[in-house]
């Protein structure tokens, strides 16, 4: 094998294979310019190019080269082209040590292993690279002509390695492998490596593409869609929509938390689909939050003479009352932030609960908002629905507050003795948490989700029956009682309020209808029956509506119009009801009193007797209570007959019927005790007793008369039935003083303790 020497240029960081050219430039100083001229001087541009060095001399493949050509640059530098020919062997390095010296080597020839189907590797080589190539932007095609028609699979695999492979230590790999077929198994496995990396990369570049391309693909979308509403002349509704809504976000005063919830269910609300049935429900929310009067105040006026001013001039009598309601708002004023009694007003329908609550509301300035409670059995319908119910909505308190528009009104709650509880919790304990100054800063609603503050809310709470209030909750109450009115009364709630209101609501001048007392006292007497005038101005606006449609239909052109006895039953129909029209005085037949609805009335009580075992018998619809009454009145008699004179035998051989009409009017109660036990004492003693007398009060067994309620509204009721005398329980003696001076004047009121007195009163009176 020929040796030879050679000079020698080191690489660092490159590799040249054979049929390689390389460009160099050198320093002039540089060691290497010595090289370069030994080469060109002695060696006919040979060289020696060594990739890959390290000094322990041992033997290694280096590349004889060509020096092709050799410039002098302007700077004093050379650059030469270097041309790999072939890998040869270095047997050993001279001028190892002496660094003046340049680097020679001796080298000598490879014999290149044999290859066998040659043609075909090299087809194969052709055809995956380009296939491999087709992929691979930074390759130039022109390599391809450049390897199709290289027949040496030793100088083909040296042509396109340095092309395909950039990895140094691979290159020096392929340098130091002298067999061509192993370099080509080498290379094929190297661009099956990079196919394989190609096609993750590819599968990666797709995932990301695909996702920027759905994305962008709704960008698009969207684009289109509103540039063809646009085009149509109608903005993306959505998108308007939610900058109205991000404006008023914008204005809108409430806590700084809430302004934060709005913005982040905006938000929400701009990126859910349409048709989600979600963005309803999230528009629905802002709704509700932007409409609630989160700060929004009236100015209230505290000038309290005017209240009372409003209040004289909105109603008729009620002094008291007015009286009333006028100190609480003056204590109310001095102790802002303490946690004072509400104001209930109690009374039958129609005496001027709400119209009251309206006034004062008005007077001072205040918003109006009315809730009514009457019916409610689930705590929910107060404190709302969690919005994850369909169709959830905030309890009626947040709805009313809405409806107020500010956050200080007057809240009217109405019917607070008709609410009731059952399994979906106690409503009562939801109400009481509302009306507690303490609590009701941080109201929380089960839909708004936020706290609300309710604390200068101004709760008025209205009843019927006081009796029938939740105990909790009157404990927090400061009651006020509105009794029904006397005749008298109603009389002048006509003249002063209801009667111009009721012309006036009809568009008709307050003189032009005529109406005398006579006929007023006639409608309140005989066509309505209550404690309130809320039938009455009904039954006044009935008639004035029959008036004005006779003056349209007709076109009668006249300055006035005379409402007169005669013509109250054209426009009103029959009597409805007759009081006045006493019965006559009957053997067991007696005037109890009741409290009802209509306010108070007579309850006359029947008891007839006949053949039995002395059973006692109970018809008209009686409760529990007065049921025991019954069987108290009766024991109370058997045990005192001798007192009364009563044959025993006929109580324990005759069977006692008790009825009270109206059968079908639910009745009960302790008060009509005395009055039951008088009906049986007549029936049995076959003694009349005088229509004119009524009575109410409790009995026990020994005969005592207990206290009773509704005196006032009972005494009304008497007076109407024309009554003259009521015996009451004496412990009802501090109540007269309430009573209206038409019933004063008109009844006489005897008081008793013990049903001895009377019977005194009854038969010897
Ligand atoms: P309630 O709430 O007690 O059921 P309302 O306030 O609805 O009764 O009263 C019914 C009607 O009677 C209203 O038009 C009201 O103005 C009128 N009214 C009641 N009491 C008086 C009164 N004292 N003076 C004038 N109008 C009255």
């Amino acid at each position: 094998m020929k040796k030879y020497n050679l000079p020698v240029i080191l690489l660092r960081g490159i590799v040249l294979l054979p049929q390689n050219t390389l460009k160099l430039e050198f320093d002039s100083k540089n060691i290497d310019n010595n090289v370069i001229d030994m080469s060109l001087l002695f060696h006919d541009n040979y060289i020696l190019v060594i990739s890959e060095y390290s000094k322990d001399n041992t033997p290694k493949i280096g590349v004889l080269s060509k020096i092709k050509n050799s410039i002098e640059l302007p700077n004093g530098n050379t650059r030469v082209d270097i041309q790999g020919l072939r890998r040869v062997k270095t047997l050993e390095f001279l001028n190892l040590n002496k660094s003046l010296e340049p680097l020679e080597s001796i080298v000598s020839d490879i014999s290149i292993p044999k290859v066998d189907k040659e043609d075909i590797i090299i087809n194969k080589l052709v055809k995956e690279i380009k296939a491999y190539i087709r992929n691979i932007p930074y390759i130039s095609n022109s390599m391809i002509s450049l390897i199709e028609n290289e027949k040496d699979l030793n100088k083909f695999t040296d042509i396109v390695v340095p092309t395909l492979i950039s990895s140094h230590s691979r290159l020096l790999e392929y340098l130091k492998e002298i067999d061509p077929s192993i370099r080509s198994e080498m290379l094929l496995k190297d661009i099956y490596q990079e196919k394989e990396l190609f096609q993750i990369e590819r599968n990666i570049d797709m995932k990301i593409k695909k996702k920027l391309d759905d994305t962008q693909k709704e960008y698009f979308l969207k684009e289109k869609i509103q540039l063809m509403k646009e085009e149509l002349g109608e903005a993306s509704l959505k998108d308007t929509e939610v900058d109205k809504l991000r404006k008023k976000i914008r204005k809108l005063s409430c806590p700084l938390k809430i302004k934060e919830r709005l913005n982040f269910e905006l938000n929400r609300y701009e990126n859910s689909i349409s048709s989600s049935p979600e963005t309803s429900i999230i528009r629905d929310y802002i709704d509700w939050l932007l409409n609630l009067p989160w700060n929004i105040y009236t100015d209230d006026n505290i000038d309290l003479k005017a209240v009372k001013k409003e209040l004289d001039n909105s109603h008729f009598g009620l002094e008291d009352v007015k009286q009333r309601i006028i100190e609480y708002l003056a204590v109310r004023q001095m102790s802002k932030e303490v946690n004072s009694p509400i104001i209930c007003l109690v009374g039958p329908p129609g005496v001027g609960k709400t119209s009251l609550a309206f006034s004062i509301a008005k007077a001072i300035g205040k918003n109006f908002v009315k809730m009514s409670v009457g019916g409610i059995r689930d705590e929910s319908e107060i404190i709302g629905h969690r919005r994850t119910y369909i169709g959830a909505n905030p309890g009626r308190i947040i709805s009313s507050m809405k409806k107020a528009k500010s956050n200080n009104p007057l809240f009217l709650i109405d019917e607070i003795d008709k609410m009731s509880s059952d399994y979906k919790g106690d409503p009562t304990s939801s109400l009481l948490s509302v009306l507690d100054r303490e609590q009701n800063k941080y109201f929380s609603d089960n839909y708004i989700e936020e706290d609300y503050d309710l604390s200068q809310v101004l709760f008025v709470l209205t009843a019927n029956y006081i009796e029938n209030i939740p105990e909790a909750l009157k404990d927090r109450l400061e009651i006020i009682e509105i009794s029904g009115y006397t005749e008298f009364e109603k009389l002048d709630i006509v003249k002063k309020h209801l009667f111009p209101k009721v012309v006036k609501n009809n568009g008709l001048n307050k003189d032009f209808i005529n109406i005398s007392d006579n006929v007023i006292l006639k409608i309140i007497r005989n066509y309505t029956k209550e404690a309130g005038v809320r039938e009455l101005e009904r039954q006044l606006d009935k008639i004035v509506r029959k008036v004005v449609t006779q003056i349209v239909m007709n076109n009668i052109k006249i300055n006035k119009i005379n409402i007169d006895e005669k013509v109250l039953e054209k426009y009103l129909g029959f009597e409805k009801y007759r009081y006045n029209t006493k019965t006559k005085s009957q053997v067991g037949v007696v005037n109890g009193l009741a409290y009802t609805v209509y306010g108070g009335d007579t309850l006359p009580i029947e008891v007839n007797y006949y053949k039995g075992q002395g059973n006692l018998i109970l018809t008209g619809s009686l409760g529990e209570v007065m049921k025991e009454s019954a069987s108290i009145a009766l024991s109370y008699l058997k045990s005192n007959y001798k007192l009364y004179k009563l044959d025993y035998d006929k109580i324990t051989n005759n069977d006692i019927h008790i009825h009270v009409p109206e059968g079908a009017i639910k009745k009960d109660g302790p008060s009509a005790g005395i009055a039951l036990t008088l009906a049986i004492l007549s029936a049995l003693s076959d003694k009349k007793i005088n229509s004119d007398i009524a009575l109410t009060g409790e009995i026990t067994l020994r005969g005592h008369v207990l206290a009773i309620g509704g005196l006032k509204e009972k005494s009304l009721g008497a007076l109407r039935s024309g009554i003259k005398k009521i015996i009451i329980p004496k412990e009802n003696e501090k109540d007269l003083i309430e009573l209206p001076k038409e019933v004063k004047d008109n009844i006489e009121f005897i008081k008793v303790k013990d049903f001895k007195e009377i019977y005194e009163v009854v038969y010897n009176g």
